[in-house]
């Protein structure tokens, strides 16, 4: 039998997102600031975030002639202006396509292609990097859009969002029929369980669906005169753009809103706001436990903090509760399933050390074997999961999602999971060929598709290591060189700096790379990761 969520279900009404975040009453003045940033104090109220939203939505229409179902890419930093872009974009009818801003010209040329945007945002000290994915892409550089500073370019050539408006329109543009289960609000770029990364389609129902459902959760116990939080997570990954982000505009809890991640800053903005919780990923945990610069800030003002997208060991959870007396309790969830799935409440990180909490309301899951058959409490098999949060699919991979679910609807997740009879949950390893740095995807294929272009390598495998001091896997290529070639120290070293020198920073061969005969592989040449990973477990003990 599927396990449920012990809470009662949620209705998911049939709106957009719009309509749900935006034409609700809430409790909170619309004039209060709720997004504010961190070096400027600039900060846009709920009342400014649609105005501005409606006029770029206009915009849109009028001036760049957007469709519904139109792609925006977005390739920006934490910006205050990301949910007034998000908001617009999609009253417009468009999807917003977010991006890693420290992505090389090539990787996000990928998903532009991929995507098929029809425009991209992004700030002036990317440009650079942005002209020259939009050319790889054949996106005219007229479609290149600015935010942040820096109202136009030298040659005119780019428009400032600002200034996408429908002023001069004969007729008013009107915001076109969503149809929530359909029509897709975001396009968010995961590797899945293999491969390289491609779109998870989420829809509108997807996104009001996890705000219904994290009303029972965290956001019952956020106020907003007595709270706020910091916004560090980035906004282009789905934890960010999906939890920080609605958090704020539910509760009216201020957000601060930091560009880069910067542990000192960050303590500084604790204190000086009174920031009361924080969603992270476990390196900023280990860094609040551990890290000897935290003493000289007073972080009082914190109640609790949210750690997810990666693995948490108890012993970091614990070190922050004796350093800071504040529970960090885990969440985990996904970019295909908008991402929220369990969390655990405040009370309960302490009762249930290492869990990742409870189904969120209106989810199921199932723990399967190898062979699909299910499993029963406290035995560990792939976590399946069906609700109104899961994704549709990959966007333009039919043949992928024939794999991704099972026939009766169930989302394969590839990760390795047990429950114990009250329903909490511990992940403890992942099935799938997903590397997470700091809770950065790593897709193996794509470093793989790189390194064995080179002239020197005949075969080559990408695995993550465990690094202990940094709480955090990190990428090692296992690397088969031609015949002839010798296997020195000096050709790891330059194959690592190869690679480096053409990836975003999570993706760097930070584990370096170690050369081998052969890579095992299954009799249909399928490459059997686990071989080298147990490998490296045994070679950890040994030392
Ligand atoms: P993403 O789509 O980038 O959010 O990555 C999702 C993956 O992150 C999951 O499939 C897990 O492998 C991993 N993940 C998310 N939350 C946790 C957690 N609390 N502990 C361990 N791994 C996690």
């Amino acid at each position: 039998m599927p396990i449920k969520s012990l809470q009662a279900p949620v209705d998911v009404p049939l709106v957009d997102i719009w309509s749900y975040y935006l034409e609700q009453p809430r409790d909170y003045p619309a004039d209060k600031p709720i997004f504010i940033d961190c070096d400027t104090g600039r900060s846009h109220s709920l009342a400014q975030i649609k105005r501005l939203a409606l006029t770029l939505g206009q915009g849109l229409i009028h001036s760049l002639q957007w469709r519904k179902g139109d792609v925006m890419a977005l390739f920006t930093p934490n910006n205050i202006d990301v949910p007034i872009l998000n908001f617009g974009i999609q009253w417009a009818g468009g999807i917003v396509c977010p991006a890693n801003p420290t992505y090389s010209p090539e990787e996000l040329a990928q998903q532009l292609t991929d995507s098929g945007a029809k425009a991209l945002l992004t700030q002036k000290p990317l440009l650079e990097t942005a002209r020259r994915a939009a050319a790889l892409a054949g996106l005219p550089a007229d479609r290149i859009l600015l935010l942040g500073d820096g109202r136009d370019d030298e040659k005119g050539v780019h428009r400032h969002w600002t200034d996408i408006t429908a002023k001069g329109a004969r007729v008013v543009p009107q915001k076109p029929a969503i149809d929530p289960k359909k029509d897709l609000a975001y396009l968010v770029y995961s590797s899945g369980t293999t491969g390289m990364p491609k779109g998870v389609m989420l829809s509108h129902y997807n996104i009001v669906a996890q705000a219904r459902q994290g009303e029972k959760g965290d956001l019952r116990t956020i106020s907003w005169d007595t709270d706020a939080q910091l916004g560090v997570l980035p906004f282009f990954h789905i934890y960010g753009l999906v939890i920080v982000l609605a958090t704020s505009v539910f509760t009216g809890a201020t957000c601060v809103v930091l560009p880069k991640f910067d542990l000192e800053k960050a303590c500084r903005l604790i204190q000086d706001h009174s920031i009361t919780f924080m969603y992270v990923p476990p390196p900023i945990v280990l860094a609040l436990g551990k890290h000897p610069v935290i003493a000289k800030y007073d972080l009082s003002s914190l109640r609790w903090i949210n750690s997810a997208a990666a693995p948490l060991s108890r012993e970091l959870a614990v070190a922050v509760w004796e350093r800071l007396k504040v529970g960090v309790k885990q969440g985990y969830g996904l970019s295909e399933t908008s991402p929220a799935v369990m969390l655990q409440l405040p009370e309960e990180w302490w009762k249930f050390q290492g869990s990742v909490g409870r189904l969120y309301p209106s989810m199921e899951a199932k723990i399967v074997d190898e062979d699909g058959t299910e499993l029963g409490y406290n035995q560990s098999g792939e976590l399946l999961l069906k609700g109104p949060n899961v994704f549709s699919g990959y966007w333009k991979r039919p043949e992928l999602n024939k794999d991704t679910f099972t026939e009766d609807g169930w989302y394969k997740t590839g990760d390795i999971f047990y429950c114990c009879p009250k329903g909490n949950f511990y992940i403890t390893d992942r099935k799938k060929e997903l590397i997470k740095y700091k809770g950065f995807q790593v897709p193996p294929a794509e470093l793989e598709a790189k390194l064995i272009g080179r002239e020197d390598i005949a075969d080559v495998c990408v695995i993550g290591v465990w690094d202990k001091e940094q709480h955090t896997e990190i990428p090692r290529a296992y690397v088969v060189l031609k015949p002839g070639v010798p296997e020195t120290e000096a050709k790891a070293r330059e194959i690592a700096d190869w690679l480096n020198a053409k990836v975003a920073p999570p993706k760097k061969l930070r584990g370096g790379v170690r050369f081998i005969k052969e890579i095992p592989k299954s009799q249909a040449g399928k490459i059997l990761r686990r071989v080298l990973r147990d490998q490296v477990k045994k070679e950890e003990e040994e030392e």
